[in-house]
């Protein structure tokens, strides 16, 4: 039997300035412990996608969301952001926004704010992100600006795993990383779903990374889901290859 939508969303158009359609009508879904990947070209809406499920499309400088998003079966739609980061809803954003001057761990910390943890929970969720990043470990007293482009990657899902998520948005996890860096990256977004059910919504430019990891993709096209399907049907289908992935 399939495992239930964590996530929906319902004809979703986001408006930005009142006049940019930057998202029109889009509708998807993830499943409970899937990762999920919005593939397409620059400028196509994966990161207003991603924007509006994490309640951080901004009423208050006119951008508008219409349509309907639905999480644990719950309506979220206008949802602040800081209620979805507790509900278990977190986004990693685009560029990774580290702390630079704080320490990798000082930076892991400030993930797990919202929870107000006991000290001895605290220890206890920094153990299991070093469990899944090594490399963090070895780096946790260094200040995060210092470190390379695909570390501050691994603190910024680091400090986004702090606060327990049932779902992680990703928004371009492989942007401006080397090759292998990227492979680390993805495998342990790979584990972290095999081992704790964590489910995924990723959005990639990457399509030959993200079709190796993602169980089911969309592909989105100016605003739109132009295709989507299960990854293994969509990395053979020769029609979608050179028109919408770049492959
Ligand atoms: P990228 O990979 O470059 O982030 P994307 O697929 O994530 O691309 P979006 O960033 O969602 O695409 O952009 C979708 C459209 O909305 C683009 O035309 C973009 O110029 C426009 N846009 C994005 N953010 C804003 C904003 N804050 N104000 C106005 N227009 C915006």
């Amino acid at each position: 039997m399939s495992a239930p939508y964590i996530l929906q969303l319902n004809q979703i158009e986001v408006i930005y300035d009142q006049v940019i359609l930057a998202v029109k009508n889009v509708s998807l879904a993830v499943r409970q412990g899937s990762i999920v990947a919005l593939l397409g070209a620059n400028g196509a809406g994966k990161s207003t996608t991603l924007k509006a499920i994490a309640g951080l499309v901004r009423a208050e400088i006119g951008e508008v969301v219409q349509g309907r998003i639905y999480y644990q079966g719950l309506d979220i739609t206008h949802a602040a952001a800081a209620d979805l980061v507790n509900q278990g809803l977190v986004q990693v954003l685009e560029g990774r926004h580290c702390f630079p001057h704080l320490t990798v761990e000082e930076n892991l910390y400030s993930g797990a704010f919202a929870r107000k943890p006991r000290a001895v929970e605290l220890n206890q969720a920094l153990e299991r992100i070093y469990h899944y990043f090594p490399r963090l470990l070895k780096l946790r007293k260094n200040q995060a600006g210092y470190t390379s482009g695909g570390e501050q990657q691994m603190v910024a899902i680091g400090r986004a795993l702090m606060a327990n998520p049932k779902l992680v948005l990703l928004d371009e996890p492989s942007m401006g990383l080397a090759p292998l860096m990227v492979e680390e990256i993805f495998q342990i977004v790979h584990q972290l779903n095999q081992e704790e059910k964590v489910s995924f919504l990723l959005s990639e430019q990457n399509a030959t990374v993200a079709l190796q990891y993602a169980h089911y993709g969309y592909i989105i096209e100016n605003g739109r889901v132009a295709a989507e399907g299960e990854t293994k049907v969509l990395s053979v289908r020769d029609d979608l290859q050179s028109l919408y992935l770049g492959l």
